[in-house]
């Protein structure tokens, strides 16, 4: 099978139709039509085996968690997602792979209607290198340097449940324990489109989509905004699975540094709050407020008597010395 062939099996075949691409997969170039009125947000991510998922995981976990992760943060930016390209690097040609690889990619691309315009397809170690297009109006965008002293400080979903997934997978001897729904965090995170979309139609809401950790991305939001913070640990949102594993007693170190959640974490005016939790709510999003943006610089973690909790910065870092 010749590298053309491959392309128009698995990455041609499998694009979403979109009326605003004119000419998609086979040129030198795909030709894209952006609407009237709006800004394009781009965003890449790459996904190294090894590095970013286990070498372990599924094809069909690899595809989906590509796309999700580069749509996040499409979804932190209050972006609607429209066209995706894809550079892959494969060790072999392995057809069953790339079926998997393409049907789990696929699911996630059609559920948001973005099409695979392109990309390049060569031979190597298992890399996935994924650029996102998404449309965004200009009031709509949500900027990590928004967040003001005072603001609200709200996080989407359930913290720490990827790390706890990862943990039992690298772990053999936790296999027993019941962690498939952190598992799942880990391998499908949710790319929360709609979130960052209702987030939108409030003005100059700060919001970053948390990779690394609630204490490092929250800590952009601040550096950007020239800000600090205020976390109250008792609020902070925890799956019961999670909860269940510590015994009622998280390890604060670990939940506040625990990446791969893919969850948004954002700011609002006080003024804000209750706007924003009536409209989270009609759509079923759960959100939870965590603490507040201060103008002291620094993130403070308080028990729930008050008491300051030190916890280090740990999140992965691929270049640490
Ligand atoms: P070129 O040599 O001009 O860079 P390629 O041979 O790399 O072109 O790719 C041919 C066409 O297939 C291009 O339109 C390219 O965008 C597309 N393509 C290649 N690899 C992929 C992929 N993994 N996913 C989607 N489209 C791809
Ligand atoms: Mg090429």
């Amino acid at each position: 099978m010749s590298e053309f062939d491959l392309i128009n099996q698995y990455f041609k075949a499998a694009a979403v139709k979109r009326d605003d691409v004119v000419l998609g997969i086979g040129d030198d170039c795909a030709l894209l039509s952006p609407p009237p009125g709006k800004q394009l947000a781009v965003s890449t991510d790459t996904l190294i085996s090894g590095v970013h998922f286990p070498e372990t995981t599924k094809a069909e976990d690899i595809g989906y968690k590509s796309l999700a992760v580069n749509l996040s943060d499409l979804a932190a930016m209050g972006a609607e997602p429209a066209w995706v390209s894809l550079a892959i690097s494969l060790p072999e040609l392995d057809h069953a792979w790339l079926e998997n690889f393409m049907s789990g990619f696929t699911e996630l691309a059609q559920r948001y209607s973005v099409c695979l315009i392109g990309g390049d397809t060569t031979r190597g170690p298992l890399s996935i290198t994924i650029s996102v297009t998404g449309f965004v109006s200009p009031e709509a965008v949500l900027k990590r340097s928004s967040a003001k002293a005072g603001d609200a400080v709200f996080v989407t979903g359930t913290l720490g449940d990827a790390r706890l997934g990862l943990q039992a997978i690298l772990n053999k001897s936790m296999i027993d324990k019941n962690l498939a729904f952190c598992i799942k965090r880990l391998n499908r995170p949710t790319a929360n489109i709609l979130a960052g979309q209702l987030l939108g139609v409030f003005s100059d809401i700060a919001a970053i989509d948390i990779s690394d950790g609630l204490l490092s991305d929250l800590g952009h939001i601040c550096t950007s905004s020239e800000t600090g913070a205020i976390i109250n640990l008792s609020s902070l949102p925890l799956s019961n699975e999670l909860s269940h594993y510590y015994h009622q007693k998280p390890d604060w170190q670990k939940v506040l540094n625990a990446g791969d959640d893919y969850e948004l974490c954002f700011c609002c005016s006080q003024q804000q709050v209750s706007a924003l939790l009536e409209k989270f709510t009609k759509h079923g999003i759960p959100i939870t407020q965590i603490g507040k943006i201060t103008e002291v610089k620094g993130i403070q973690c308080l028990l729930e008597d008050g008491a300051k909790l030190d916890i280090t910065q740990d999140g992965y870092n691929h270049f640490a010395t």
